[in-house]
Order: structure tokens, then sequence, then C-alpha cells
């Protein structure tokens, strides 16, 4: 590491509050798959800023549509209309099915929104408050105080409490646990799809349509979190849509915005029409039009890129690619995920095949201690998922 970088790594550590271990690199600059740091050497992305950068680095139409929207109009705020909203809350309600958009500044403030439309809609429906919500263990839907409230672990919440009340935890892929949790003040369920930042767990078949089931059969609104695991990253728009069913909330962040901070909760059928109306949330920034332009372009070159196809063949590629490592290492103990949103479990900690793969010029991150995570931009091509796996396997040591 150069002198320069050291500099710079040792005067963020005097002035940033300390809430990250972070890796010693100073980044400067993105280009399609790869990141450069200070001192110019390079790296290949197989983390995307945990999911975010789906178009891969410096997009030449995104970053063009985005400087000529900041010479034409940056906020306005939510007392008015603007057109990049409109424009991307239809592409966003094209591609995930429901029927109306809030748009947030991030992921957490998403959850946030999600959970007030929840206890809203039951608010409204009962007559009175007191509601009651169900998360799953091992979630995680951020770091705000009704985010943390939902977030399935506890040394995450611990120093907080007390937290929004009325929280019971099940666990995943296990009906019966959710369901022994359900009373009569039940007004959500909460869970991702694909469990992300818990190691990459996806929910099995049955155990979400039995859930949409019995959301219905009891008037409990389903949320799904999406802001990892959707926007292509499966292998479909949103990972739901694999799955044949359909939220009443969705939230959705991280990659719609490939770098502006943005996100959105969705609502749809009754709990659009039944929960949040004017005066009961808001937000400054939210939906302005600069964060929306960089959403509605986003799913312009989605749709142009057919990213959602490349991402259903080069995920099953990646799959092979890991299921033949796994079969010749004792150490890897489990393969999850599919699309571009994969984890192998190792029976030790990963920390250090981490810094090795950093030496060797490769960008990898971990889901839990003993889980590598696999979360690259979505334009990601064979060839990188070959120069990847070579590079891993020169840092499993
Ligand atoms: C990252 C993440 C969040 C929080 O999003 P922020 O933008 O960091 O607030 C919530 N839920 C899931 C599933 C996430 O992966």
């Amino acid at each position: 590491m150069s002198e320069r970088m050291n500099r710079m790594i040792e005067q963020a550590e005097q002035e940033l509050l300390h809430t990250y271990n972070r890796f010693p690199i100073v980044f400067d600059r993105g280009e399609g798959m790869s990141l450069y740091d200070v001192d110019g050497k390079r790296y290949l992305d197989f983390f995307s800023g945990i999911g975010v950068f789906a178009l891969g680095h410096g997009n030449r139409e995104l970053n063009d549509a985005l400087k000529g929207q900041i010479d034409k109009l940056l906020h306005t705020s939510n007392y008015f209309y603007n057109e990049p909203a409109i424009e991307a809350a239809g592409r966003l309600k094209a591609a995930s099915g429901m029927d109306r958009v809030f748009f947030t500044n991030s992921g957490a403030e998403a959850v946030e929104g999600a959970l007030k439309a929840a206890r809203k809609y039951a608010y409204l429906r009962d007559g009175h408050a007191g509601h009651e919500i169900i998360a799953m263990e091992h979630s995680f839907h951020g770091r705000t105080m009704g985010s943390l409230s939902v977030t399935g672990k506890k040394a995450y919440r611990d120093p907080f409490e007390p937290l929004i009340g009325g929280v019971r935890f099940a666990v995943m892929n296990d009906l019966e646990s959710v369901e022994s949790r359900i009373t009569d003040k039940t007004c959500a369920i909460i869970m991702e799809t694909v469990q992300g930042e818990g190691g990459i767990h996806p929910a099995t078949r049955e155990f979400l349509t039995s859930i949409r089931r019995i959301c219905d059969e009891r008037d409990i609104l389903l949320i799904l979190d999406e802001i990892q695991c959707g926007m292509g990253r499966t292998g479909s728009m949103y990972a739901f849509q694999r799955y044949g069913i359909l939220p009443d909330i969705l939230t959705s962040a991280k990659a719609m915005g490939c770098g502006v901070p943005v996100g959105a909760f969705l609502l749809r059928g009754k709990a659009a029409e039944h929960s949040l109306v004017a005066g009961d949330h808001g937000t400054t920034y939210g939906g302005n039009p600069f964060a929306c332009t960089a959403v509605a372009k986003v799913l312009e070159l989605y749709e142009k890129l057919n990213l959602v196809d490349h991402v259903n063949e080069v995920g099953p590629y990646l799959t092979d690619k890991l299921e033949d490592l796994a079969g010749t290492r004792s150490d890897i103990t489990d393969h999850r995920g599919f699309g571009l949103m994969q984890g192998l479990e190792f029976d030790h900690p990963v920390g250090e095949i981490l810094n090795r793969a950093l030496d060797n010029g490769l960008v990898l991150i971990n889901a839990g201690p003993n889980v590598l995570r696999f979360l690259p931009p979505l334009v990601a091509s064979r060839e990188d998922v070959d120069e990847m796996m070579r590079i891993l396997e020169r840092s499993l040591g």
C-alpha cells in the first residue's frame, strides 16, 4: 500500500465514526466489473457495493441521464409533481405488479414505511392500535429503530431496546413456528424472499405460498423485503415472481438506484386502498427528480439490456462452478441461492479468505461469519465468473 493511501485511511479513522471495520482500501474509480484503488490497483468486483451496481460501474447512459437532470432540476419536494418520479413509479409498478409507490431515500426507510402502512391498515379495520408483527430469525431489514425492531439478530437489537413493541420472531421455512405466533392482533408478516445478510437463505416454495394463504385467510398483510434479492438479482425482476405469489407490501432499494441513494415501498390492493393517506407519512428528499431519474433510467436499461435474461444465463453458470468447487473441498458445507445471489458456507470463518481475495484483486464479502457471498453486478459475464473462480481458488488456502 502506498504512503498516500495509508495516510488517507489513518485520517478516515480519525474522522469517521467507527461503525464499520473497513477493509484497508480506498477506492477511486470503477469501470464495468472493475474497481481501482487510489494506487491504481485493479479489483474484480463480485460484491457491487452490497448488490447495488447491477449495471456495473460507470454505465454511460445512466451517467448521462443523471448529468442531464442535474442541470435541469434537482429537487422540488413532495408538495409538487415531477416528471422523473412519474416515469419511475410507472416503470416500477410494471416491473413489480404492485399498485402504488412511495419513494424513500434508503432501504431502511422503505421498511419503516411498510411497517407504518401495515399498522395503519389494521388500525383502520379494527378501530384501535396495538397490532403485532411477525418477523423471521436471521433476517435483516435495516438499522433505524423500526427496521431494527424486525431484524432477527439479537445482538443488533439489544443495546437499543425498547424498540417498537409487538414484534414476534419466527423461524424461516418453518410454517408451524409462524402459525404459533399469530394472534388476533397480528397485522403483518415481514420477511426477505431470500435472506441476504443472514447467509443467503431462500424461502422454500411451500413456506412462502403457505404464508401467502394464511395471510389471505386471516387478513394479515405480507410484507416482502426485496431490498437485496429484488431487481433481477435472482433471475426474475422480483424474487417473489419465481414463487407465483404477490406480497401486499414490497420494499425495494439497493440496485434500484445503481449508486444513487433511493428506495421505495410499494402497496397492492387493499393495502394500497386502505392504509396511508395524506398526513400519515412523508419525506423531504424521497422521490426527488434526481433520484427518480436514476430509477427510471435503471429500469429502462434493464429492459434494453435484457438483464434478467442475462442473469438466467450467467447465474446457472456460477451455480455450476460453485458446485464444482464445493465438490472438491471438505470445508465447504453448503451452497445456497440462485441467479447472481449465491453463498458458500464453510465450516470455519471466511475473513481470511476475503483478505487474501482482496490481495489477489477480487472484492467479495461474507454473509455471517462462515458464508462467502457472491453478489456481482448483473452484467457479469461467464468470463468474469471464470476470472473470479481462478482468484477465489488461489485465495482459499
Ligand atoms: C440492505 C438491506 C436493508 C437496508 O437498506 P439500507 O439502504 O442500508 O437502509 C433492508 N433490507 C434488506 C434485505 C437489505 O439487504
